[in-house]
């Protein structure tokens, strides 16, 4: 079988693909344009027996030192497109967005536009796709239904009463999200621009915005906070190579220049066991690893 080689590219460091600057190279990286360009290198890497992973804007990922085998899936151009129904409501709107439109992006033209919600993402990395597979935010209230391409090449609707979002997680069977319909009720411009401002600067003077990081690396256990369980255990600033727990953010980690993937999860493990040894709980990771590792 051919692969549509046009957007296909072998060797690809991961590192240029995820916000915290970390990954070795992936053995094939391909940016599909259209719905048809992927479905074709899904069948292909079926039909190769290769495994195959996403990424979308990887800030929310950490990818491997030695790199990835298989294919790498990161949406191209003509999945960040975003459209309002013609069938206008006067009370809400329904938004078709691409998978690999900017979250940000959205945010400002739903501001715009007066679709109302989004605003608490204000200032959030990365794509609409990895937004609704990581629930960021609780955007997974706005999902009326997606596009999701199975790793055999099928294509099918999936909708709301299929879903099951809960805290940073949405159960989505293995593959592809291309496209997101999401509703949202109409609000005034002015009063969303005012709700954005306050979340960019509750976000810029609580988070660590300056050093490359994938977030937070933890989720915050039932009714605690996971940066305040680190931070009380001591942790802010310990480092493990390059990376870091930030100053600023306990539930951050860092990359100070060149951090490596191992440096991240022994980092993540300590931080593990010295929490669990204090307080007793076991923090669960937020930070997901992408792909099969080599050897
Ligand atoms: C500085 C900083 C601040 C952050 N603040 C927050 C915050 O306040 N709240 C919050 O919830 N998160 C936060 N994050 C984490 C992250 O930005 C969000 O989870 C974001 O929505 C992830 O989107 P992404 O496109 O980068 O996903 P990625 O990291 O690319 O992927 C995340 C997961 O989704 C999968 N995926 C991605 N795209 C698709 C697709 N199209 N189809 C199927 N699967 C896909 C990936 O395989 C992976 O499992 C922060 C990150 C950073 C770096």
């Amino acid at each position: 079988m051919s692969w549509p080689s046009a957007c296909l590219r072998q060797h690809e460091l991961l590192a240029n693909h995820t916000s915290f600057r970390i990954g070795g190279p992936a053995e094939w990286f391909a940016e599909p344009s259209t719905l048809n360009e992927l479905v074709e290198l899904l069948r292909g890497a079926a039909t190769r027996g290769l495994p195959v992973s996403v990424v979308g804007g990887g800030t929310n990922t950490l990818a491997a030192d030695r790199g990835l085998r298989g294919l790498v899936v990161h949406l191209g151009r003509g999945f960040r497109t975003v459209q309002e129904t013609g069938h206008r409501d006067e009370s809400s709107a329904t938004v078709y967005c691409g998978a690999a439109l900017l979250t940000q992006r959205l945010v400002f033209l739903a501001a715009r536009h007066g679709w109302g919600g989004l605003e608490i993402l204000a200032g959030l990395p990365g794509q609409v796709g990895g937004a609704v597979v990581m629930n960021a935010q609780g955007i997974g209230q706005f999902v009326q239904r997606f596009t999701l391409v199975s790793l055999d090449g099928t294509v099918r609707q999936v909708t709301r009463d299929q879903l099951r979002f809960s805290y940073r997680y949405t159960a989505v069977d293995p593959g592809i999200i291309t496209e997101v319909v999401m509703q949202f009720p109409k609000v005034s411009p002015a009063e969303a621009y005012e709700r954005i401002r306050t979340t960019l600067q509750y976000r810029n003077t609580t988070q660590e915005v300056r050093l490359p990081s994938a977030g937070c690396a933890f989720k915050n256990p039932p009714g605690l906070g996971a940066g305040r369980l680190i931070d009380q255990a001591g942790l802010k600033g310990v480092r493990i190579g390059d990376a870091q727990v930030s100053r600023r953010h306990a539930n951050f980690i860092v990359n100070l220049g060149r951090a490596t993937c191992d440096d991240v999860l022994s980092l993540m493990e300590h931080i593990q066991r010295r929490v669990h040894h204090q307080f007793g709980v076991m923090l669960d990771p937020e930070v997901r690893l992408v792909g099969e590792r080599f050897g």
